[in-house]
């Protein structure tokens, strides 16, 4: 049987090494592991035992598969247990990660030291649920109210910030375990008092400073339950002795931890790591080496993704039509990271170093020679595309990848540009292309996988969560929401008003509501589609009518003041009313539970025809898209979890329902869910992938 925890000496000092890889979660060999190397160190007259990771990490953490199962002895506590009756003392050494119950299992130790760039978290309430062995209670007596913000927002802190707060005894810079080694036998002597026993950081807490910080930061988390649990128990920390405030914990991870939203949370994590397996491609492609990025087009989308490569450190060159344009599309990179200098979340060393990445140009030709990869990011026109591939064909080297950041355009035609179709693909950036997480790559008919290999590889060193799709208008998720704007329509006119619909939906936990969504995107960009496609959206297209187009205009269906705060715009209800009269539809009062099925339902039965047609793999491809691309919040799962959470025969009969009552052919339930309804099926039920 492999060995989960290895037992080293240095002289005195034990050292049990977890090795668990690739994470080293805390499994139940592992914590075995730890139990019987503890008992024999000191069989043994250890007089310090070292716990260190081997591999990337100190340990990330709770095993997650072994989650809603029964969980198999020693448990966490009677690990921390024996700890506590260990005559050595010991020591976490802790480099690349310590998070979660990793992180406890060291705050559970006498001492902790770590390397300068280690990470120590406590994650756990962004899978929806509150550390559970004793996190909440250890971090505040180390360190007091700074451990609510650490445990509320699940962002990890360096090792060197470690330092500074008091949560590592001492920073190790070089060979961690030998640092390790020395500092505990230095140390063994020292008389230590375990966090829990630590009362100086606790001790007269202002609770109404607690309050206001709690807050604070519990405005950042609309909708969520865990981050009021994570208050609850830190608070607990503060007003209750241990034992109290470790059962004020366990109460809160077990009411958590059962819930749906800790359910979607970790449906959106697995899912995360599952989009990264590519059905059909085989085991042995390799990425093709990129180190030189050429965009084309420096405006909205061409600089987010140029920032996206720099910041990642990968060289880049913008190519555009003149030095205006070029100089243009530089500058507002420079002034978004500028900005992002003056709000102290980058340094100017690191900017310099982006900087200097960053070049640009307005040799088409000369610049395209040098790129291992192309993105085209000009505009959205199939003629001026094809113009472009085919100048691409004939400026870039051979066996160079040509991608397109279209968003609706067919990525089979603007390969029939190129003499290397099996060469191109789509990458399809969301906007802001720096911040945004999403890419979908577009798999056209012709595209390699080692195109497609290659694209995932840069994505992914770019920061982005690439998804796999495959081609038609759309693509995935603009596909999705392309359908549910005649229900938002019909919703208008029949009795809601802009505010209503968003109010509903960022209830429901979106960072922003559809119609607040459109003002900020451009109304004009929806009205300039509808117009190429002949199609008409009544409210959208009065509004347009009147020069409102959204926030750059100052107004769309909100009026906007000069902060870019939105109001309510009585002109919008008027034309709205009237809109509605004209056109002989009756006003009404429509409810919440009305508003959000006929957004969501909308999206269910697209995607599902998308899983049907093959345009996407699986049902958690659909989901991931809509938690990383669209604001959509991660502990509600994705629309297709939605769906299943209603059940798919309810689904089915409102999709047939609303299809009927409101004449529109895009709720007519499609045949995968009348199937799946009909035999009591789940989209999370269904094996196997789609063919793309
Ligand atoms: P944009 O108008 O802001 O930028 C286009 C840029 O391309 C302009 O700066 C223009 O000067 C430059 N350009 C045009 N022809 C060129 C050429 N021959 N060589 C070099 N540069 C040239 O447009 P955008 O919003 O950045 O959109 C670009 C593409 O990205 C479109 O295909 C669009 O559909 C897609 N897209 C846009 C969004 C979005 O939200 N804006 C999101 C995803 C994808």
């Amino acid at each position: 049987m492999a060995q989960f925890v290895e037992h080293a000496f240095d002289g005195d000092v034990h050292i049990l090494r977890i090795a668990n890889p690739p994470a080293n979660t805390l499994r139940t060999e592992v914590r075995a592991g730890l139990l019987d190397g503890i008992a024999a160190a000191n069989k043994e007259g250890a007089r310090a035992i070292v716990i260190i990771g081997n591999g990337r990490g100190y340990s990330g953490g709770a095993e997650m598969t072994e989650f809603g199962k029964p969980r198999q002895p020693p448990s966490l506590p009677e690990v921390f247990e024996a700890m506590e009756q260990s005559k050595a003392i010991i020591v976490a050494a802790i480099h690349g990660y310590a998070l979660g119950g990793g992180l406890e299992l060291a705050l559970a130790c006498h001492a902790r030291v770590a390397a300068p760039g280690a990470q120590l978290g406590l994650p756990e309430v962004k899978r929806g649920f509150v550390p559970g062995a004793g996190g909440t209670q250890r971090l505040p007596r180390l360190i007091g109210l700074e451990a609510l913000k650490i445990i509320v927002s699940g962002d990890p802190v360096s090792g060197t910030t470690a330092g500074k707060l008091g949560i590592v005894d001492a920073v190790i810079d070089g060979d961690l375990e030998k640092g390790a080694v020395t500092w505990a036998r230095a140390h063994a002597g020292d008389k230590f008092t375990m966090a829990k026993y630590r009362t100086d950081k606790i001790a007269g807490q202002d609770m109404a400073a607690f309050d206001a910080a709690a807050k604070a930061l519990l405005a950042r988390s609309r909708g969520q339950e865990s981050p009021k649990g994570c208050v609850a128990a830190v608070r607990a920390a503060f007003t209750m002795p241990f034992d109290d405030g470790l059962q004020v914990e366990r109460d809160q991870f077990m009411g958590l931890v059962q819930g749906e939203q800790s359910h979607a949370l970790r449906h959106i994590f697995f899912g995360e790591r599952e989009v990264a397996r590519i059905p059909g491609m085989p085991a042995d492609v390799k990425p093709l080496a990129v180190n030189k990025l050429v965009v084309i087009g420096g405006g909205t989308m061409g600089g987010g993704i140029a920032m996206s490569a720099a910041n990642h450190g990968l060289a880049v060159t913008i190519v555009e039509t003149s030095q205006d344009a070029l100089d243009k599309g530089l500058a507002r990179c420079e002034a978004n990271w500028q900005r992002t200098v003056a709000s102290g979340r980058l340094s100017q060393a690191e900017y310099e170093k982006r900087r200097a990445l960053l070049t640009g140009s307005i040799d088409f030709d000369g610049a395209v020679a040098t790129a291992d990869l192309v993105i085209e990011a000009v505009y959205e026109n199939m003629a001026v595309k094809k113009e472009i591939f085919a100048r691409l064909d004939k400026a870039a080297r051979p066996g160079v990848i040509l991608a397109s950041n279209t968003s609706t355009l067919n990525v089979d035609e603007i390969a029939s540009a190129t003499t290397r179709p099996e060469l191109v693909c789509g990458m399809h950036f969301f906007s802001p292309a720096n911040v945004m997480r999403l890419l979908e790559i577009v798999r056209g008919a012709k595209s390699s996988w080692v195109t497609i290999a290659t694209a995932m590889d840069v994505g992914k060193r770019i920061g982005k969560l690439n998804v796999v799709c495959g081609n038609c208008d759309g693509f995935v998720g603009n596909r999705m929401t392309g359908k549910r704007g005649p229900q938002i329509e019909k919703l208008l006119l029949e009795g809601c008003l802009p505010a209503d619909i968003d109010r509903v939906m960022e209830g429901y936990g979106m960072a922003m509501g559809p119609l607040a969504t459109g003002d900020l995107a451009g109304l004009d960009i929806g009205a300039a589609v509808r117009k190429a496609r002949g199609t008409v959206a009544p409210v959208a297209d009065a509004i347009v009518a009147q020069g409102r187009f959204g926030q750059k205009t100052g107004a769309g269906y909100y009026k906007y003041d000069e902060k870019r705060t939105r109001l309510p715009d009585p002109l919008v209800e008027q034309i709205i009313v009237d809109l509605a009269e004209k056109m002989q539809v009756r006003r009404r009062k429509i409810d919440d539970q009305e508003i959000i099925d006929r957004v969501m339902l909308p999206l269910v039965n697209e995607g599902a025809k998308i899983l049907e047609e093959g345009i996407a793999y699986r049902p958690i491809d659909i989901d991931v898209i809509f938690c990383n691309g669209f604001g959509w919040p991660a502990f509600r799962g994705g629309p297709m979890f939605w769906a299943d959470r209603q059940g798919l025969a309810v689904v089915a009969e409102k999709l047939a329902k609303y299809a009927a009552e409101t004449n529109d052919a895009n709720l007519k339930p499609c045949q995968l869910i009348l199937d799946l309804a009909a035999k009591g099926g789940t989209f999370a039920g269904m094996t196997g992938a789609a063919k793309i």
